[in-house]
């Protein structure tokens, strides 16, 4: 857990914007950038097929055709209009650590040299990190506002083969070691709704994020898009998804329920960039729906994030 992380204000889950007016007095936007990494589960390093459910222009910025944009550009072009602001840079596409660390400084320096950019966020695969890199980061961190973002999905080994992630829940509990006690916020992403995992499984996973230590967590529910493994098992019929966002608001909020109340909420629910690359789930509610509907059933319930953390 980072030691400058900050106590939870009052409501039924800990969001991100709050965490921001705490920390800056104003609210801060995230910018996305593809910055035109790779990444090892797709060049052969790893794997070639990456993970089923991966076809990076469905969550990229611009649909995945910004990498040949400067990223000074991509950030003017991500500011608010008319508005005065500060930002992260969030570099998103890909494994966003996956370079050599000379290109990673030049890149990650380029976003900072912008007045408006308090700090960098950066995507990345738990195997994709080092000592290194880290100490890089770390002296970011001084001056600058600081998040790695962790892919795990899962805590269980056997989901995380299935979806051929490439690497297992001790790989990610490593980087998470490494990454501790460096001043660098640490976000989780999670999927729930994975083939094969029950409820009480997503639980399982919720409860080893609590005992590693982390300040941050984006769920996402299972999306299939085209152009990946996971829809050609969807259309064999072999995996499900929430078809009812209230299915997925049910079993959000139960996760809710046993997540430390001092862990950030950075999203609540995927969000595929165009409708026309998303072949289910279709829900009508938008984020702004899910976040109130999922403020609703804890209220409901009489419980808040953090209820039954143990
Ligand atoms: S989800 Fe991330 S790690 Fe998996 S294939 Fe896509 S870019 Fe690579």
């Amino acid at each position: 857990m980072n030691n400058r992380a900050v106590s939870q204000q009052p409501g039924w889950y800990y969001r991100l914007s709050s965490f921001f007016k705490q920390k800056f007095g104003e609210p801060v936007y995230k910018i996305p950038i593809d910055a035109g990494f790779s990444c090892p589960n797709r060049d052969g390093t790893t794997g070639r097929n990456g993970c089923i459910y991966c076809y990076n222009p469905s969550f990229a910025p611009f649909g995945g055709n910004s990498a040949a944009i400067s990223i000074s550009d991509q950030i003017q072009r991500g500011r608010k209009k008319n508005k005065q602001a500060h930002y992260l840079a969030y570099f998103q596409s890909y494994t966003n650590t996956y370079a050599p660390l000379e290109r990673l400084k030049t890149l990650y320096d380029e976003a900072l040299s912008a007045s408006d950019i308090v700090g960098l966020s950066i995507a990345t695969r738990p195997d994709c990190i080092s000592e290194e890199i880290l100490d890089l980061l770390g002296k970011y961190a001084r001056r600058y506002h600081i998040w790695v973002e962790y892919g795990l999905q899962s805590v269980h080994d056997h989901t995380l083969k299935k979806i051929n992630r490439g690497h297992d829940s001790a790989s990610f509990a490593r980087a998470v070691k490494l990454t501790h006690n460096r001043s660098i916020y640490i976000c989780a992403h999670v999927i729930l709704g994975l083939p094969g995992e029950t409820p009480a499984m997503m639980l399982e996973t919720i409860d080893f994020l609590n005992r590693l230590g982390i300040d941050g967590i984006k769920f996402h529910h299972l999306q299939v898009i085209i152009n990946t493994e996971l829809a050609v098992q969807y259309a064999q019929g072999e995996v499900a998804v929430y078809e009812e966002a209230a299915e997925y608001i049910a079993v959000l909020c139960d996760c809710l329920e046993r997540l430390s109340p001092d862990i950030v909420i950075h999203r609540l629910a995927s969000r595929a960039t165009s409708e026309e690359l998303l072949l289910a789930p279709h829900w009508p509610e938008g984020p702004g729906q899910i976040a109130s509907l999922t403020g609703e059933e804890l209220k409901k319930r009489g419980t808040h994030q953090g209820f039954f953390f143990k």
